[in-house]
């Protein structure tokens, strides 16, 4: 199916995305509205989120490897050095010393490691891509998903932050709040691996990068301010009412 170009995350409050949604994808066979109604909640309540923070494609790729295991807080101080020192480039960054490049990320953690990752991303980017982002990311969404993951350090969310929020491929991202949230009702189990939650949204949804980008950034905020570990906000949460629907579809389709 040929997908019309929609506008999700604008101001716009004139159509809720639902109604954005069945208007624009009438035959969609596999659209949930539980889903779309969640993001719809959530836009409404915590407005548009605005990712990724990043002016480039290396910046957001790198901010995705420095990201693991860390809060983002301590990603931008790392991200400021490498800024300060003009090096968010391919080629400067390719040219510093390993050495070097772990002290400029200190902030983030696990330096030596993320100095590693980030030099073996760069090899791979030079060595596949003749250094350009903008090749590498003209290869098919999966075949490319399929040369992230067999980079030392890169997990299927990297891989797809990378892919989505810097390449603006239309995968949808999992992380720890998205398997909380959606267990505690009911979509998932709190066994169901990254493929399968991943599943319910590949499936359920129109595939387009901006609705993904948008759902979540809003998870993730839903996760920080409302639905923590332990005492969960349920009382002022905007999609305390929501459980799965029946017609949510689970069937593998990703990864
Ligand atoms: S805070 Fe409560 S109502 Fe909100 S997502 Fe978490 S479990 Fe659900």
């Amino acid at each position: 199916m040929k997908h019309k170009k929609i506008a999700f995350g604008d101001n716009s409050k004139r159509f809720s995305v639902v109604e954005k949604v069945l208007y624009t994808f009438p035959h969609h066979k596999r659209l949930n509205r539980s889903l779309l109604i969640i993001y719809d909640l959530l836009y409404a309540k915590f407005g548009s989120r605005h990712w990724w923070p990043g002016d480039t494609k290396i910046e957001i790729i790198i901010g995705a490897i420095l990201t693991q295991n860390t809060a983002w807080v301590n990603v931008e101080k790392a991200i400021n050095n490498l800024k300060r020192e003009k090096a968010l480039s391919v080629s400067r960054l390719s040219d510093i010393l390993e050495k070097k490049l772990a002290r400029l990320i200190r902030p983030s953690g696990y330096y030596n490691v993320k100095a590693s990752r980030i030099k073996n991303f760069l090899k791979f980017v030079n060595i596949r891509y003749g250094g350009s982002i903008n090749r590498m990311f003209k290869t098919d969404l999966y075949k490319l998903r399929e040369e992230l993951l067999a980079l030392n350090g890169i997990g299927q969310e990297t891989a797809d932050s990378i892919l989505l929020y810097a390449g603006n491929k239309p995968i949808f991202v999992i992380d720890a709040y998205t398997k909380r949230v959606f267990s505690r009702h009911g979509f998932i189990s709190q066994d169901a691996e990254y493929k399968e939650i991943q599943s319910l949204f590949m499936n359920n949804l129109p595939e387009n990068a901006g609705l993904f980008n948008e759902f979540h950034a809003l998870i993730v905020e839903l996760g920080k301010s409302m639905c923590k570990s332990k005492e969960p906000l349920c009382s002022m949460c905007p999609i305390r009412s929501i459980r799965r629907k029946q017609n949510a579809r689970r069937s593998k389709k990703t990864g």
